[in-house]
Formats: C-alpha cells, sequence, structure tokens
C-alpha cells in the first residue's frame, strides 16, 4: 500500500447547475393545498374529490386472487387482453360503437397517463390545443410540454348553469388547431354534454384535421335519467377521437390508478409508441382482478343511482342555507354560488370555510388560466352519508 497519500488538492467550486422550469407557472395543485388545510383545521373534507368509504369486497378479493396466482410479471404493453375484451364489450354494448380489443384499446395508469400520451403522441411544437374553462388541472401542463399552445374558450354561466359556447370554439380554430379537449360529465361544474352539444361539436370539426381527447371519467355518474354522450356514441366523431376512462371514478379506487383509452387503430398506434416508452405497461394483478370485476355490468350500471342519492341528500341539505345550488347533472361535485354569504375571492372563501366553518371546498377560479371570480365553489359528495350530514351541519348555520 502506498503510504505517501497527501491531501488532495481542493477542487474548483463550480457552480451548481440550474434548470430552466419547463413548467414554470406550475405550483403545488389547490387540491394539496385545500387537503392539508383541512387536516391543520380538522375540516370535513369535500374539496378533493374521492371517495372516503371503501371498494367492493369482491374487486379487492379479484385482484388478490391474481396476485396469489402468480400474475405478478410484465403484461403485453396495450394491456392484458381479457380486461381489453371486457372494456370493448362494455363500451359495444353502452354505448353501440366496437374497439377492435386487440388494436384500438390500450390500458393505461390512471386517466391522467392517458391524456398526457395523448398529448405527447399527436401534438407537436407549435400545435393549437383547445380547452374549455373551467379546466380540468392536468391539461394545460401536459399540452405544455408537449411542445403545444393551448387555447382556452370559457364555459358560459347562466341561471340554467354552465354551458359551452359553441360558437366561439368554432372561433377558435386555427390552421395550427391539432385537436380539442373535452370533458362530460365535467369536473368541477357538474355539466353533462347533451345529444345537441354533440352535434354541434360534430358540425364545427367536419371537414378539418381537428383530434378529439374526450375525458369521460365520469361516465358512469349522470343523474335525472340522462344519459352520457360518450363520444363513441357517434360513428363520425369517434373516427377522430379519442376516449379516456378510469376505473378509478367508477370502482372507488382512485388509488389504484388504472384506466383506459379508446381510439381507432391509426390513432392507437401513434398512441402506443408514445405509452410503450413512457410507462411501458400497468400493473398485472390489477388488470386481471378488473377484468373479472368488470365482466358483471351491475357496479357500473347500480352507480347513478348510488350517486343520485348522495347527490340529493346534499343539496336536500343545503336548500335551506343561504349558498345558491348549480345545477349538477353529472360528476360526484356540487357547484354552489356562494355571494349571499360573503364577498370573499373564491380562494380565500374556501380557506376561510375550511378554517372556520370546518368544511373543505375548492376554489372553481382555480381551474381557470386567468382565475376568473364567479363566487363559486367546488364540494364532493363521493362521501359517507355521516360525512356529508357532518358538513351539512356546519354548512347550515353560516
Ligand atoms: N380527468 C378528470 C376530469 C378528473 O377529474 C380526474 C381525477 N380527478 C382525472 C382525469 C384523473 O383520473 P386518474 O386518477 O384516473 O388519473
Amino acid at each position: 500500500m502506498n503510504s505517501t497519500s497527501t491531501t488532495p488538492a481542493p477542487v474548483a467550486a463550480s457552480p451548481a447547475p440550474t434548470l430552466r422550469s419547463k413548467l414554470p407557472e406550475v405550483g403545488t395543485t389547490i387540491f394539496s393545498i385545500m387537503s392539508a388545510l383541512a387536516v391543520e383545521k380538522n375540516a370535513v373534507n369535500l374539496g378533493q374529490g374521492f371517495p372516503d368509504f371503501a371498494c367492493d369486497p369482491a374487486l379487492k378479493e379479484a385482484v388478490s386472487a391474481a396476485m396469489a396466482a402468480d400474475q405478478n410479471q410484465y403484461p403485453p404493453m396495450p394491456g392484458v387482453p381479457v380486461l381489453r375484451e371486457n372494456i370493448a364489450a362494455k363500451i359495444a354494448a353502452i354505448y353501440g360503437y366496437r374497439y377492435d380489443a386487440a388494436t384500438e384499446i390500450t390500458v393505461t395508469a390512471g386517466a391522467t397517463q392517458g391524456i398526457m400520451t395523448i398529448l405527447l403522441a399527436c401534438v407537436h411544437a407549435g400545435d393549437e390545443v383547445i380547452v374549455i374553462e373551467p379546466v380540468y388541472d392536468s391539461y394545460v401542463p401536459s399540452i405544455r410540454l408537449a411542445g403545444g399552445i393551448p387555447v382556452f374558450v370559457s364555459m358560459e354561466l347562466d341561471q340554467h348553469g354552465y354551458s359551452i359556447p359553441w360558437g366561439k370554439v368554432a372561433a377558435a380554430i386555427t390552421g395550427k388547431t391539432r385537436l380539442i379537449m373535452l370533458n362530460s360529465p365535467h369536473n368541477p361544474t357538474g355539466f353533462v354534454l347533451s345529444a345537441a352539444d354533440v352535434q354541434a361539436l360534430a358540425d364545427i370539426v367536419r371537414n378539418t384535421g381537428v383530434l378529439i381527447a374526450s375525458d369521460e371519467v365520469y361516465e358512469h355518474m349522470v343523474y335525472d335519467g340522462q344519459r352520457h354522450e360518450s363520444l363513441s356514441r357517434h360513428p363520425e366523431l369517434a373516427q377522430r377521437s379519442f376516449i379516456i376512462s378510469s376505473f378509478g371514478k367508477t370502482y372507488h379506487v382512485t388509488g389504484w390508478k388504472v384506466g383506459y383509452v379508446a381510439a381507432p387503430a391509426a390513432l392507437m398506434a401513434e398512441f402506443r409508441k408514445v405509452h410503450q416508452f413512457n410507462v411501458f405497461t400497468v400493473n398485472t394483478p390489477m388488470q386481471y382482478g378488473l377484468a373479472h370485476y368488470l365482466a358483471n355490468p351491475a357496479p357500473y350500471l347500480d352507480l347513478p343511482a348510488f350517486y343520485q342519492r348522495k347527490r340529493d341528500l346534499f343539496r336536500d341539505g343545503l336548500k335551506n342555507s343561504r349558498f345558491r345550488l348549480l345545477p349538477a347533472g353529472g360528476t360526484y361535485f356540487q357547484c354552489v354560488d356562494y355571494t349571499a354569504i360573503s364577498d370573499l375571492p373564491e380562494l380565500e372563501f374556501a380557506q376561510w370555510l375550511t378554517a372556520e366553518v370546518g368544511v373543505a371546498a375548492i376554489p372553481v377560479s382555480a381551474f381557470y388560466n386567468q382565475p376568473k371570480e364567479s363566487g363559486i365553489v367546488r364540494f364532493c359528495f363521493a362521501k359517507q352519508d355521516a360525512t356529508l350530514q357532518k358538513a351539512i351541519a356546519r354548512l347550515q348555520q353560516i
């Protein structure tokens, strides 16, 4: 051993590398902020959208059985065949459009990854993507990461609730428009596309090269006898659409992060080129468990009645309060106008409500590119009845 070692010469200090942010405008999401405040203030959390009740034990058993049967290695890149077959069969049974399970359906790590992958696959630098505000928070950062330019069209609000101004959507289409992003049933407003809306959309995009990403994660939460106008019901639109759904919403398992995307084969081929390199595939036992459970239509067919009862319980509880209830035709969200109670901006009102009244809500202004104050906050009613009752008792006091 060489014993003549000397102290190494000090290395000249080099400046730490700096990173130019790809998403400079992105901070902590409003959902994390309000959930943290709800915990700190011991408030009832009707902010973030997730159920506070368990999923069906049969679903847990199906996943556990798959794991116990050693279905634990890489599945095929687009998802296990039986799950894709069952998804295709479900879509055909309820919406009447038959996707080919081999080439037109891909299982994703939740809807979020499906949306990101659609954008990465379709959008080239400088392409424009039309989004309808208020807009779910992952869309715009995903568009920007893909190099696209978001173009905003605001929903309109009157005494009948929110609506999409199709004339403004048509006017927003330029030679650079690559994609329109839609979400129905809509988070946060509860708006549900009607057949007339779908027809208006078809008229606008006909003879253009514009694609559509249709976020239908709340497809089984449509109330009052309305039907969900999946774009897959509309053969002309289905030809240019990616349809996105999420088992997290439908089966009360938001933490599992398993969803799927359906699209015509040519679009799906491009989607899969990106998918295979950003996740490759989604965990195996969940896929087998979901495939088994999906074969029984009862759980998703029963979902509208299940959530409509909760919506009505919540609405009845607030009907004599000073909140004005907006229409809530779909999703598990109820928006309320609080302008009879306070003239605070929405974020401050939501913080006050959490801290002083003990019920967390989400300001709808957080869903706008340029925060827009309408005096409206969003409550999530995917909660046990006891949780809703507790929140109602507090909200009635103000
Ligand atoms: N789209 C919308 C409109 C949502 O509300 C959500 C969940 N909050 C998602 C997508 C994401 O779904 P997932 O958890 O399956 O990624």
